[in-house]
C-alpha cells in the first residue's frame, strides 16, 4: 500500500458517517508536499511524490486501503445550534498509525459534494488551501498542538466565490477530526447508545489512561477541558486569534483545527477580531478563553447521560470539572506570558507586570510580536532603543522597562534571554504575507508561498535572509478582515 491505511472510524456504526468517494478534479498540479510529515507517517516520499500520489491527493484516484467517508457532526455556530453539519467539503480517506503508535487521520478538503454539503459546492478555493497550509505548519513549528498540512494541490477547476477563483484540494492530517460537534450529533438525537460508542472510542484513541479511571467519562471530560484550556493559553502566547471557535471547530484531541478566518495580531488589541462575519466580537482575542469554556460546557452537556445514572449527580460532576477550566487556563497563561518577559515560574506579581506591559502595548498601539522579540535583545544588550519606537505613546513603556529591569536584576541574564528567545517567535505568519502568497498563488506563482513556508519552519531563529518577514505591515499593507473559506 502506498499509504499504510489502518482504519478504525470506518468500523464504527453506520450512524457515524456516510461512505462517499471524492469527486475528481480536472487538472491537478502538486503545489507542495510536506516531505517531513509524509515520512513521519511511514509513507515513502518518492512513491507519494508521483502521478499516483497526485491522483490520490487530488481525489482522482482511490488509494489501496482507503475507505473514504464523510463524518457526521453538529455544532453551535456563533451561539446558534445547527443539528446537521458534517463533512460537507471534506472526506476522510483513512487512518495511518505513526511509528510512535499515534493514529492519524488523512483527510481531503475540497474534494467534492457529500450528503452533508447542503447548498455548498464541496470545493475549496485555492486561497484557503494555501492559508491553511501556511498557518497550520507555522503553528506546528511554533509548538502548538494542531492539525497538519500534508499537501496542497491546485485542482485546475474554478470555484464560484467572489467571482471565479482557482480551486484547490488540501490534505489534512490530524490525531482525529472528532469535535465537540460530533458528540452533539448523537446527544441532540438522544442516541445514547452511539454516544457511548463515541465516548469509548475517543477514550481509547485519545485518553487511554481514562479507561482505568473510576469514572472514565468524567476523566474524558477533565482531559478535554485540560487540553483546551492549555491550548487557548498557547494561542494567546503567540497573539493568535482562531476566529471561528464554533463547537464543530473544537477537537476533543486538543488540536487546533479549522484555519478559516484565523489571524495573528500585528498591533496588540485584546478586543481584536479579523473575521468578516464576527460582528459582535464573539471570537475576539481576549474572549477566546470564555468561549472555550462555553464550548466545553456544551461538551459536558452531551456527556451528562454517561457521567452518572442520577441526573443531579451528573450535573454536579460536570460543574466541578468545568469549574477547573479558569484555573488551568490562567496558570498556563501566566507561565507562558511571564516566560515571554524572561521569568520562569512567575508569581502573581510577575503576572501584574505582564498585564501592565500589555496595557502599555494596547495604549501605545505596539506590535505584539516585535515588542516581545526586541525585549530579549534589550535584556541582552541593556539598550532600550529598539523598544520605545514600537510605541505611539512611549511614557508607559519607559516606566515599565525600569520596573522590569529591576525585577530581573538578580536573575541569570543569559538564562532569561534564552527563555525569552524560545518563547517569543521572530517570525509569525503575518496576514499581509499570507495575502501576498495567496495573490501570487492565484496567478500561478507559488514562490512567495514556498518562501513563507520555509521561513516559518524555524520561527524562533533569526534568519538573515528572511528579515523582511519579521516586519509589521506598512499602513497600506495592513489586512483588516479575513474570510471563511466557504
Ligand atoms: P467551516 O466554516 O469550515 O467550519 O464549515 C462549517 C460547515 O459548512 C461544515 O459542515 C462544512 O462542511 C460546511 N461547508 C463549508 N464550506 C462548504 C462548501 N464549500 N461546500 C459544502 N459544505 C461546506
Ligand atoms: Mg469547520
Amino acid at each position: 500500500m502506498l499509504i499504510p491505511f489502518d482504519n478504525s472510524y470506518a468500523r464504527l456504526p453506520d450512524a457515524f458517517f456516510t461512505l462517499i468517494e471524492p469527486i475528481p478534479v480536472s487538472a491537478p498540479v502538486m503545489i507542495r508536499l510536506n516531505h517531513d510529515l509524509v515520512t513521519e507517517l511511514g509513507i515513502d516520499v518518492a512513491r507519494l511524490d508521483s502521478p499516483e500520489g497526485l491522483g490520490i491527493l487530488s481525489g482522482n484516484q482511490r488509494a489501496d486501503g482507503s475507505e473514504p467517508l464523510a463524518m457526521a457532526y453538529s455544532g453551535h455556530q456563533f451561539g446558534g445550534f445547527s443539528p446537521q453539519l458534517g463533512d460537507g467539503r471534506a472526506i476522510l480517506l483513512g487512518e495511518v498509525v505513526r511509528h510512535d503508535g499515534v493514529r492519524h487521520d488523512v483527510q481531503l478538503k475540497g474534494s467534492g459534494r457529500t450528503p452533508f454539503s447542503r447548498d455548498g459546492d464541496g470545493r475549496s478555493a485555492l486561497g484557503p488551501v494555501l492559508r491553511e497550509y501556511v498557518v497550520s505548519e507555522a503553528m506546528a513549528a511554533l509548538g502548538v498542538p494542531t492539525t497538519r498540512a500534508l499537501a496542497a494541490v491546485a485542482s485546475g477547476d474554478n470555484v464560484v466565490r467572489e467571482g471565479l477563483m482557482p480551486g484547490g484540494v488540501f490534505t489534512r492530517v490530524a490525531q482525529s477530526h472528532i469535535r465537540i460537534g460530533t458528540f452533539q450529533w448523537f446527544a441532540s438525537r438522544r442516541d445514547h447508545d452511539n454516544l457511548k460508542v463515541l465516548a469509548d472510542y475517543v477514550i481509547q484513541r485519545h485518553y487511554p489512561d481514562a479507561q482505568h479511571d473510576e469514572n472514565p467519562y468524567l476523566a474524558l471530560l477533565d482531559g478535554v477541558i485540560q487540553r483546551q484550556a492549555k491550548l487557548i493559553a498557547h494561542w494567546m502566547q503567540l497573539g493568535f486569534i482562531h476566529g471561528v471557535m464554533n463547537t464543530d471547530n473544537m477537537t476533543v484531541s486538543g488540536e487546533t483545527i479549522d484555519y478559516g478566518p484565523c489571524a495573528f495580531m500585528d498591533i496588540y488589541d485584546p478586543a481584536k477580531t479579523f473575521s468578516s462575519i464576527d460582528h459582535q466580537g464573539r471570537y475576539a482575542f481576549a474572549n477566546q478563553a470564555p468561549i472555550g469554556h462555553w464550548n466545553l460546557t456544551r461538551f459536558a452537556e452531551t456527556l451528562l447521560p454517561l457521567l452518572d445514572d442520577d441526573p443531579k449527580r451528573s450535573v454536579a460532576e460536570a460543574e466541578v470539572a468545568l469549574g477547573m477550566f479558569a484555573e488551568i487556563h490562567q496558570t498556563e497563561l501566566q507561565e507562558r506570558f511571564t516566560a515571554k518577559i524572561g521569568i520562569e515560574g512567575g508569581d502573581t506579581g510577575d503576572w501584574s507586570m505582564v498585564e501592565s506591559l500589555l496595557a502599555a502595548m494596547a495604549d501605545g498601539e505596539a506590535d505584539f510580536t516585535l515588542v516581545f522579540h526586541h525585549l530579549s535583545d534589550a535584556l541582552e544588550s541593556g539598550n532600550d532603543d529598539d523598544i520605545t519606537p514600537l510605541f505611539n505613546r512611549p511614557a508607559a513603556i519607559v516606566a515599565w522597562l525600569t520596573v522590569w529591569r529591576a525585577r530581573l536584576q538578580d536573575c541569570d541574564r543569559s538564562q532569561a534571554v534564552a527563555l525569552m528567545r524560545r518563547t517569543n517567535p521572530v517570525f509569525i505568519p503575518r496576514n499581509h504575507r499570507i495575502e501576498e502568497a495567496i495573490r501570487a498563488g492565484n496567478g500561478g506563482d507559488f514562490a512567495p508561498f514556498h518562501r513563507l513556508n520555509d521561513v516559518l519552519q524555524h520561527p524562533f531563529t533569526a534568519q538573515a535572509e528572511f528579515t523582511e518577514y519579521e516586519a509589521a505591515p506598512l499602513p497600506d499593507e495592513v489586512v483588516h478582515a479575513t474570510f471563511c473559506g466557504t
